[in-house]
């Protein structure tokens, strides 16, 4: 029996919400009551005690398929943190997956990492095990703190994932070398935009981060005559880099401001704010890290310099794109070049729209998506 606590509730909710067996923060922490939920199509909680496997699978929307997306493995400061960073990236992934014309609806896992239970083959199982509970509706793929072998584990107990080690000439695998290619169509896109040209010989691009995705987008630049500005947080990998391509370094604090045509941010999100925006000197941007606008008004800041910007979900959806057609179609490597080449198409109706509705990319970007997940 639930104890009662005395006195009314001004806003009607049952009284066992009031009573000290359950706090206002527990009640509040419900996924409906987040800012970020956007009617979620299911918030799944699953927890296995002999292992300490504690996850949330969120899928926003399975109105083009499946919900598509990773797994981040993550140490949480709080739970309620989980809920909103499962709700947040499952509707990014609705999203993109729409925004690539994949037939995928949008989903993400969370796995909430504890420090006193470390990532086990047992853990994965019983992550898997849940995967393989919600049949399909939810497919898995590679994310923050998983690795290729995490996802090959998970593979064994679930055929619901997506991006597993392909066969020669298959889609699959690593998502990060078809991110760079999309990356880099959507960079040629960008300066066909800006400068009036796709050729990027001479034309000055500044790369900020040097990953997975970032090296490889170098790479390309480099191939095609490019002049690159270099760098990373790893100073040794920017000099090395730049030895090798051809090309100077910057440090990672003066990238964001030097004078160039382009700027690909390829590390971290969050890399456009008002005291950034205020500062830039490129006359477009595209690059591949996820959520690179600071806050929702960073988009309208931005489109007031006259900057040309890639929407970021638009640009770096290769590595979904990649793993996706695996998954979906058993596609080839060439079947996964032809529908990158759909990155820079989608990138020039944006623009095309943005310029006509006076909008800024990102809104023009996000309207295109909710139309084509049915929720206009
Ligand atoms: P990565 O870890 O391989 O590379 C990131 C690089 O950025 C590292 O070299 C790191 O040293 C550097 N870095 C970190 N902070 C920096 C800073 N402040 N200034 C300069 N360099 C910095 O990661 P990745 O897979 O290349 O991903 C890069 C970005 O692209 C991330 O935002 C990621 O979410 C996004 N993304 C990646 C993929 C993919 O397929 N890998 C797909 C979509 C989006």
């Amino acid at each position: 029996m639930v104890p009662e606590v005395a006195g009314s509730d001004p806003v009607g909710r049952p009284s066992w919400i009031k009573s000290p067996q359950f706090s206002e923060n527990l009640y509040m922490s419900a996924p409906w009551d987040q800012p970020d939920f956007d009617d979620h199509e299911g918030v799944h909680f699953f927890s296995d005690a002999r292992t300490g496997l504690k996850a949330i699978v969120a899928i926003h929307s399975s109105f083009r398929g499946p919900a598509g997306g990773g797994t981040r493995y993550w140490n949480y400061a709080s739970s309620a943190d989980a809920v909103r960073d499962a709700l947040r990236l499952s509707k990014g992934m609705s999203y993109k997956n729409a925004m690539a014309g994949l037939n995928m609806g949008g989903g993400k896992a969370v796995i909430l990492a504890d420090n006193a239970r470390p990532k086990s083959p047992e853990l994965l199982a019983a992550f898997a095990r849940s995967i393989d509970s919600l049949a399909g509706r939810y497919i898995t793929a590679q994310d923050v703190g998983m690795s290729q072998d995490d996802l090959t584990s998970v593979g064994q107990t679930t055929p619901y994932v997506a991006g597993l080690i392909p066969e020669s000439g298959k889609a699959g695998g690593d998502p990060g070398p078809s991110t760079a290619l999309g990356v880099y169509l959507g960079v040629k896109a960008a300066a066909h935009q800006a400068l009036g040209s796709d050729d990027l010989r001479g034309v000055r691009i500044a790369v900020q981060g040097l990953g997975s995705v970032g090296g490889g987008v170098a790479h390309y630049l480099a191939a095609e005559g490019a002049q690159l500005i270099l760098a990373d947080v790893d100073e040794a990998r920017a000099a090395e880099l730049a030895q090798k391509l051809g090309g100077r370094t910057e440090t990672p604090e003066q990238i964001l401001n030097i004078e160039a045509d382009i700027l690909s941010p390829c590390a971290l999100g969050a890399v456009f704010n008002e005291k950034s925006i205020g500062q830039l000197r490129v006359k477009a941007i595209a690059g591949g890290a996820n959520n690179q606008l600071a806050r929702p008004e960073d988009a309208q800041r931005l489109f007031e310099t006259g900057i040309i910007y890639a929407p970021d979900y638009v640009i770096n959806a290769g590595g979904i794109i990649n793993v996706a057609l695996q998954y979906l179609d058993d596609a080839s490597t060439d079947d996964v070049k032809a529908k990158l080449e759909e990155i820079p198409l989608r990138l020039s109706e944006i623009w095309a729209a943005s310029a006509e509705q006076n909008l800024p990319p990102s809104v023009v970007a996000d309207a295109m998506a909710r139309k084509l997940i049915g929720r206009a």
